[in-house]
């Protein structure tokens, strides 16, 4: 038994249908559970209890056993004086206010419907993978879609406080930090941190000032991720070779070293080189990006910022040079919307949130609803349980409960354990 049951159980509303008595056999009726404390002091604020025909108001403290009140030192804290009821899974010990008169206790021990305390030790020691899975309903409209909706601002504000952090770094340039974001996405998981690292080296101050010479960019971009130290056989890189050797000196550019790029356990359409020719080219093609997308007005101009042609020099360079294994491709559809979830909208929806502009937040939380869903492992999975995932607003907050929620036991604060452990009680 945890004392988190004892307070889901609480602000469940279960037991205001119930016909219940203090330890002491008075009638106890519950006409408002109060407010869950997350700080320090009792555990529910603002409680209306009736007592026999005496209505009382105050706040309410939960405990696996009435003596972990004198354990707590509660009896010498001048915050549980106003505590109206005392909930107990096991009344084991008399508690009394300062007067001497003894706190109402409510023991649970009895009350717990056993169905529901079943289907909770169930969900505990559930090893698959996710603890409800034989147990699984799908809460009832709005429920379901409220719960997606926070999860999904939940997923957002996580993102976000990443974001904010490197805007600290990036001392308020929403620019620059626009472009270390779309940097690490161009990574992918294997090679997000070399593309940091590679923004972090090359910063877009010095990029625009090369903005209208693809090859300088080009040049900048290999040269700083340390693929451009050695001489070159191939008449293209060793132009860039020939640019980047004076820009580095020109702007003390410290090159990141070669080995640091993962070429294994990725296919070769990610392997860093043609993700690096792909990353060079935006930044050929749209300078302020980030003003750019703000002002966008629909996602088809947004995706249009992102279609990024090839450049097939550099393409068949790579390709002879042994530095890529395929042609480069065109930047895809799904590689833009990709970005788009993962980087562009959250840090639309921070910059939104910094400058109080709403209209911007909700058009970040509405592009959500029109991007169609990843379609990956967590994402199949909730559809193998019929949870509709129509869009990645969907995806984006069934992944925060994957993650979040069922990863971490945490089905106590679930809509879906919520509903799983009241039904049928
Ligand atoms: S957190 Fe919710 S969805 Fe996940 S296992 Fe628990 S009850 Fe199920």
């Amino acid at each position: 038994m945890k004392e988190e049951l004892l307070h889901f159980i609480w602000n469940s509303g279960t037991l205001m249908k119930r016909n219940l008595q203090t330890h002491s056999g008075e009638p106890l009726h519950i006409v408002n559970s109060g407010t869950l404390n997350t700080d320090a002091g009792p555990d529910f604020f603002n409680a209306k209890i009736k007592i026999g025909t005496t209505l009382w108001a105050g706040n309410i403290e939960i405990h696996l056993k009435s003596s972990d009140w004198k354990n707590h030192k509660h009896h010498t804290d001048k915050k549980y004086n106003n505590v109206i009821l005392h909930v107990v899974y096991h009344h084991d010990a008399e508690v009394c206010y300062e007067n001497g008169k003894p706190i109402p206790v409510l023991e649970l021990r009895n009350i717990i419907p056993p169905l529901m305390l079943r289907k909770y030790k169930q969900l505990q020691l559930n090893q698959n993978v996710i603890a409800c899975e034989n147990l699984f309903i799908i809460p009832k409209e709005p429920l379901l879609t409220n719960w997606l909706n926070r999860l999904l601002v939940e997923r957002l504000e996580d993102k976000c406080e990443h974001i904010n952090e490197l805007l600290i770094q990036n001392n308020n340039n929403w620019e620059e930090t626009f472009y270390t974001i779309t940097a690490r996405y161009f990574g992918m998981k294997i090679n997000a941190q070399p593309f940091e690292w590679l923004a972090q080296n090359l910063p877009i101050t010095v990029l625009s000032k090369h903005k209208n010479s693809l090859l300088q960019i080009e040049a900048l971009v290999f040269g700083v991720a340390g693929f451009l130290e050695e001489p070159h056989s191939d008449n293209y890189i060793a132009l860039m070779k020939r640019e980047f050797d004076f820009m580095k000196s020109k702007y003390a550019l410290e090159p990141l070293d070669k080995s640091i790029w993962k070429f294994a356990r990725t296919r070769p359409a990610n392997f860093p080189t043609p993700r690096l020719a792909q990353f060079a080219m935006l930044i050929y093609k749209s300078s302020h990006l980030f003003s750019r997308v703000l002002e966008a007005k629909d996602l088809p101009s947004i995706k249009n910022l992102y279609k990024i042609p090839v450049n097939e020099k550099l393409n068949s360079s790579l390709l002879h040079s042994q530095q890529s294994k395929i042609k480069n491709t065109e930047f895809g559809d799904t590689a833009t919307e990709l970005l788009l979830i993962n980087s562009v909208i959250p840090l639309m929806f921070l910059y939104g949130k910094k400058l109080s502009l709403d209209d911007l937040c909700e058009k970040s939380l509405s592009l959500f609803e029109i991007l169609a869903p990843e379609n990956n492992a967590v994402t199949r999975f909730w559809k193998k349980l019929n949870v509709p995932v129509n869009s990645s607003f969907d995806s984006q907050a069934l992944l925060q409960l994957k993650n979040n929620y069922c990863a971490r036991l945490n089905c106590l604060n679930c809509i879906i354990g919520k509903e799983i452990l009241i039904k049928n009680e």
